[in-house]
């Protein structure tokens, strides 16, 4: 049995290194995917996470990161939480280099500060998932997108500097402000979808892009996955250079529609889309389908994320209607066609064995098959990850020896149940 770490001389040693009224009781509303932190520690600033971090160190304490919490119930359920360490109030724009292309920040503010920042230069950056209460660290951590990952890349490829305090309170920094780095290991990178696992992210730097004066969308409604994914073969190898490719297929083996769209110079694009929505039987509009860059899934239902080569798309739908059909699922698919990365949404009440039973065939058939988020009874039913060939297996535990030696970061949370 684990030795009982939350004692009266820890949260004495987190006061001292938080300060007063910084430290409280963990109420249900801080719950981590059903485990209930013991206490909550507002941060404001790296200094402050670092001395929380040493206080947490001394006493073996277990900590998990939170930020907005608007996805703190993705991945596995935390194994301990005795301290949950509240970086949403750690929030602000650092510098904003509109000259250089590029915005840094504390990693509790929000993604709309950080978008509302660049626009005002005339800048994006191209990081729009559906949640807007998200925060820069949130978003880092998790890795999550939307469309514009396509043509931008993901949170990985724009993120170029990176702060984060270590198990044990030490600081780290890992490239900087400049978008060509080329000094040491390029850690963020690592640090991007690492869920808390290996430490906690204190400040961001992001590479931005120029706003586009104009954008279109040209969209096409078929009934079958071999004419939805010649469309989108066609949008990945045209010239009018789509910056995302999104698909939404509200039942299995129902219609589905394609949308791409196309961003530039005002009166140049709308030529552009027009020709284009020629070739795939497709009409545009000047705004967003309602849809677009909206999980199929609401805040209480499962969620999947499935992965398979973007070439591969026409399989993974039908792998899907496949695995639908044998569990008597019917699962809602959207997201990024053009990347072979789609979202899948089941109801909350969905038997819970059958999600199981459609995530293993999905599995056997695709590239990767991930609970985000799942109900108790869905994530007791089913590793969220999957299994890991051995190699990376202990690649990923050795990482995580190195980063946090006690295993005292989100543990449990990751794949491999590091
Ligand atoms: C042939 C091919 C070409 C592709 N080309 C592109 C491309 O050009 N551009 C592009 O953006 N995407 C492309 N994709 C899709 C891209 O590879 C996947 O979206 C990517 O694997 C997802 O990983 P992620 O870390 O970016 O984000 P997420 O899928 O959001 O993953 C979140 C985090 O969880 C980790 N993770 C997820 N599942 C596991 C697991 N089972 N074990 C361990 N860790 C896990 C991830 O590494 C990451 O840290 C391509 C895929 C294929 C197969």
């Amino acid at each position: 049995m684990p030795a009982n770490t939350t004692t009266p001389a820890a949260r004495a040693a987190l006061e001292s290194a938080a300060g007063t009224g910084k430290i409280r009781d963990a109420t249900a509303a801080d719950e981590v995917a059903g485990v209930r932190p013991t206490w909550v520690a507002a941060a404001a600033g790296t200094e402050d996470v670092s001395a929380i971090l040493r206080a947490a160190a001394e006493h073996e304490l277990t900590v998990v990161p939170r930020g907005s919490g608007s996805k703190l119930d993705w991945g596995a359920a935390p194994r301990s939480a005795d301290l949950l360490l509240d970086l949403s109030t750690d929030s602000g724009i650092v510098e904003h280099a509109a000259g250089d292309l590029v915005l840094s920040a504390r990693a509790g503010t929000p993604l709309a500060t950080l978008h509302a920042t660049a626009a005002e230069a005339g800048q994006q950056l191209p990081i729009d998932p559906p949640a807007r209460t998200a925060t820069a660290g949130g978003v880092v951590a998790t890795a999550t997108s939307g469309p514009g990952r396509y043509f931008f890349g993901g949170v990985r490829d724009l993120l170029i500097g990176i702060t984060v305090v270590r198990a044990d309170g030490t600081v780290t920094t890992s490239g900087g402000k400049v978008v060509k780095n080329v000094a040491g290991y390029d850690l963020g990178k690592l640090y991007t979808g690492s869920f808390g696992t290996l430490g906690v992210i204190t400040e961001v730097v992001f590479r931005l892009h120029p706003l586009a004066a104009e954008h279109r969308w040209i969209s096409s409604t078929v009934e079958g996955a071999a004419d939805a994914a010649a469309i989108v073969d066609t949008y990945r190898h045209c010239q009018a250079m789509p910056t995302a490719i999104e698909l939404d297929r509200p039942e299995p083996g129902g219609a589905i529609t394609v949308s791409a769209q196309l961003e530039g110079r005002p009166d140049a694009t709308h030529d552009r889309a027009e020709a284009l929505a020629r070739d795939v039987g497709g009409t545009v509009t000047d705004r967003t389908p309602d849809w677009w860059g909206q999980h199929p899934f609401g805040p209480a239902d499962n969620a999947l994320r499935l992965g398979a080569e973007p070439a591969a798309l026409t399989a993974l739908l039908t792998a899907t209607d496949r695995a639908a059909a044998d569990t008597g699922l019917s699962p809602a698919l959207r997201g990024a066609a053009g990347l072979g990365v789609l979202h899948a949404g089941l109801p909350a009440d969905a038997d819970p064995r059958a999600v199981a039973d459609l995530v293993a065939a999905l599995r056997d058939r695709l590239d990767y098959a991930v609970l985000e988020r799942g109900t108790a009874a869905v994530r007791d039913a089913l590793d969220p990850w999957g299994p890991q060939p051995a190699g990376i297996r202990s690649l990923t535990r050795r990482i995580k020896d190195h980063f946090d030696p006690g295993h005292r970061l989100a543990p449990g949370r990751f794949a491999g149940g590091i």
